[in-house]
């Protein structure tokens, strides 16, 4: 039985002409880009034109782009390089991925002051009422700092970024890991002064992100030790890497429009069958305008950990989006946030298509799932009835 893999959001294969554009550099042009001979000149200059591509095709100037190990890196880089020193006001959302959320809860111990937004139900930020930006009532006091994702990995919701940055007071962090390479993404018209991404989200290698840094914006460097990126991110530049970035968002931006349509296709289709075959289901995010790729679906009836497993074993890998502690199953923070109750929140699963899935594989998914989860329903029921004797 073939395996689908419908977990787009963690990560996605690294597209042959990527790995194409890379090789060259992991081997023959393997001289490191700080040297000054003729082979390290012949890397900096690769590198440079990768930095050059990011920068354009993001709407960014190439001297406000730093290459980073990924995401994680760029979003601790932001938030703590850009907060200053307590005492403070980080205004942000329940909704951010942890590598934001973590550094935050950092900050909150170190003294910072932190406020967090208001979410909808469709897990949107809430930016068009006073409440919302009543972020700190008691001392009123503006934000050194204010991040917010562009785009959900669990509900695919886009959120108000540019709007907020407008209004928002002192710098804004904005974490595009989902949106960028998924939608058009343009740095200066966002506001913001810093923004994080991840190439293996767009089908480029895993190890390599970068962090949009606004010129002028006061950053303080996580890693000390040398000069490389303008001290700012010192270490020897992976060069393959920044191709490979550089080369998958290219590739990701030429055939956007033509993904996107694909995958709505393949969005409605999925959907479709599982309303016709697994009903009760409880669509969580926006009902329209979200990340079409991104289906965060609850069962009710279902305990999403089990009915995880059960697809894993008919050939279907997709993910909970909640967060594993210590070996037990935390419901997510993101559909709490969003209010969702009990019900569904224990029974949410998130699949994530990409334009890589045919439409035979999504509909033999959705047909897997639908039967999986009568299954579940059916053990459940009996185990009551069972109780009930
Ligand atoms: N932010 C978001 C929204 C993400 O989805 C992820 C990856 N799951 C990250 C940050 C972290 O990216 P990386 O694992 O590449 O560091």
């Amino acid at each position: 039985m073939e395996a689908i893999y419908l977990d787009h959001n963690s990560t996605t294969p690294v597209l042959p002409e990527v790995a194409a554009a890379m090789r060259p550099f992991g081997s023959d042009a393997f001289a490191n880009p700080a040297s000054a001979h003729q082979f390290g000149r012949r890397a900096r200059q690769a590198l440079e034109t990768a930095r050059e591509t990011v920068a354009q095709l993001l709407g960014a100037e190439p001297d406000e782009v730093l290459f980073t190990s990924g995401a994680t890196e760029g979003n601790n880089l932001a938030v703590f390089g850009l907060a200053g020193n307590p005492p403070g006001v980080i205004l942000s959302s329940p909704i951010e991925h942890p590598s934001v959320a973590e550094p935050v809860a950092q900050l909150a111990k170190r003294g910072f002051q932190v406020s967090y937004l208001a979410v909808s139900g469709e897990g949107v930020v809430l930016h068009d009422s006073g409440e919302a930006l009543s972020w700190s009532p008691s001392s009123r006091r503006d934000p050194s700092l204010t991040t917010l994702m562009l785009a959900n990995n669990e509900t695919g919701a886009i959120q108000p970024v540019a709007e907020l940055a407008r209004c928002a007071e002192g710098l804004f962090h904005c974490d595009a890991v989902q949106a960028v390479g998924k939608i058009p993404v343009h740095f200066h018209q966002l506001g913001v002064a810093s923004l994080s991404l991840s190439a293996h989200k767009f089908n480029g290698p895993r190890g390599i992100g970068a962090l949009l840094l606004r010129k002028g914006a006061r950053l303080h460097p996580l890693f000390w030790g040398g000069h490389q990126q303008r001290g700012w991110r010192p270490g020897t530049e992976p060069v393959a890497l920044a191709l490979g970035l550089a080369t998958a968002l290219r590739i990701a931006h030429v055939e956007m429009d033509q993904r996107t349509r694909k995958v709505i296709d393949l969005r409605q289709r999925f959907l479709n069958w599982l309303r016709q075959h697994a009903e009760p289901i409880v669509l969580n995010g926006p009902a329209v305008d979200g990340l079409p790729h991104t289906i965060n679906v609850s069962f009710p009836g279902c305990r999403a950990e089990t009915l995880l497993m059960k697809l894993d074993l008919a050939g279907v890998a997709c993910s909970t989006g909640s967060a594993c502690s210590s070996g037990s199953l935390l419901p997510s923070p993101v559909l709490r946030a969003m209010g969702c109750p009990p019900e569904v929140l224990h029974s949410a699963i998130r699949f994530s298509l990409s334009h890589l899935n045919t439409e035979a594989e999504v509909e033999l998914a959705a047909e897997r799932i639908s039967a999986a989860v009568r299954q579940l329903r059916q053990q459940e029921t009996q185990a009551c009835v069972q109780d009930e004797k």
